[in-house]
């Protein structure tokens, strides 16, 4: 562990988490439930030490995509309601039971299914039901000709009597979008939400006791579809506009080091493809970062990385396990001297705009060979590899 902390690492800021969950609970409110999604290992920060954060901190809900992701945390000790917004197979409701897990239902088969198994198993489950305004992913469809439909179909699934429908959620598709276009989307997506709500506790009798809709997108620039409990992913990790109109800090910094230097004189053509040629006396850095860490390789060439002299150019196609940068007229930066590949003074953003993708690709994609090391209160409170040792 302690050999490959100084390869290539990530410095998980738990006091940014911190932060950034204070600062959004600031902006929702007490009586707004607050749900962190934690997902994809918390988009590649590290589940149970984000949940452990948020939830020492007063946070409501967690939210998974699957039912192992839910479990890693009731096994590592978490106590706080999760719930898995995607597909879990039925022959697992007893175990969504045993652990106190949450189960989102997206359609009424399911509803059955569910219900059916939680009633071999002598108890209830405890559901969301997802609606699909606009979205076109999971859920009950109820916009236009399926609007009866859908709340005929989703009172069927409340009535099933082994299932607890605590909630009901929908998920924005454009809430995060400029313009006027996305704005109406949204809008009319939140207008369905209630209207869908409103027809099935009175076709059901039944109120929900949380309904929530509202993503970053919808924190950031919709604070009146707060509803009953916000579900934010992106902000709390302090990543895109939002973040940092909000005051918001980066929650990961990715770390590598330089591991060799060598002078190349011009005309030296460097790394696979030969896409790089030298025009001066060159002096390159290797470092052990590489896509197989979760660099990008379409970004070779293109990309800057941030040495403690400044930004120093990426040069040449990136390798699995390498890549290479220009350290030319940066005397100060050596072997073993630290470079960021992304964080506080080199934008995840900027990366991801020039890799053509969005912050969340990057952080998810940090691959399970770099390992964490996690910061509380200033100081580092863990060390983590995610290799089988
Ligand atoms: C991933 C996800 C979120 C969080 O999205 P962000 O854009 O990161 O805030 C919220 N709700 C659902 C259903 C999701 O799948």
């Amino acid at each position: 562990m302690e050999s490959t902390l100084k390869r290539t690492w990530s410095e998980i800021d738990l006091d940014a988490l911190k932060h950034n969950y204070k600062v959004l609970r600031a902006r929702v409110g007490e009586n707004v439930k607050f749900l962190g999604v934690v997902k994809a290992d918390a988009y590649g920060h590290g589940a149970v030490e984000v949940s452990r954060t948020l939830e020492e901190n007063g946070a409501d809900y967690l939210a998974v995509s699957s039912i192992d992701e839910a479990m890693e945390l009731r096994v590592n000790g978490i106590k706080m309601p999760i719930l898995i917004l995607g597909h879990t197979p039925k022959e697992q409701v007893g175990r969504l039971i045993e652990y106190d897990i949450t189960q989102a239902v997206t359609c009424l088969s399911k509803a059955k299914e569910y219900s059916n198994e939680a009633e071999r198993h002598g108890k209830p489950l405890k559901v969301h039901i997802k609606v699909d305004t606009g979205m076109s992913r999971l859920g009950f469809l109820c916009e236009g000709q399926y609007f009866d439909t859908g709340v005929q179909n989703i009172t069927e699934a409340v009535n099933e009597p082994f299932l607890n429908a605590e909630g009901i959620f929908t998920h924005f598709a454009v809430s995060d979008e400029p313009g006027e276009e996305a704005l109406e989307y949204t809008k009319h997506q939140f207008r369905l939400f209630t209207d869908c709500i409103d027809a099935v506790e009175k076709k059901s009798g039944k109120k929900f006791e949380i309904k929530h809709c509202a993503n970053t997108g919808a924190v950031a620039k919709y604070p009146e579809y707060s509803l009953d409990m916000v579900r934010p992913g992106l902000l709390l990790y302090g990543y895109g506009e939002f973040a940092k109109d909000l005051g918001l800090r980066p929650v990961m910094t990715l770390k590598t080091v330089v591991s060799t230097i060598k002078i190349y004189p011009a005309g030296t053509k460097i790394s696979y493809g030969g896409i790089y040629t030298t025009t001066d006396t060159t002096r390159i850095g290797v470092l052990p970062y590489g896509y197989a860490d979760g660099f990008f390789r379409c970004l070779s060439n293109r990309c800057e990385l941030y040495t403690t002299e400044g930004l120093a150019p990426q040069r040449g196609k990136i390798c699995m396990d390498m890549c290479m940068i220009d350290l030319t007229g940066k005397p100060g930066v050596d072997i073993g001297s630290e470079i960021e590949i992304f964080g506080v003074h080199n934008p995840v953003e900027k990366l991801a705009e020039l890799a053509g993708t969005i912050p969340y690709e990057l952080v998810c994609a940090v691959s399970k060979r770099v390992p964490r090391t996690y910061i509380k209160d200033g100081r580092i409170i863990g060390k983590e590899l995610m290799l089988r040792m």
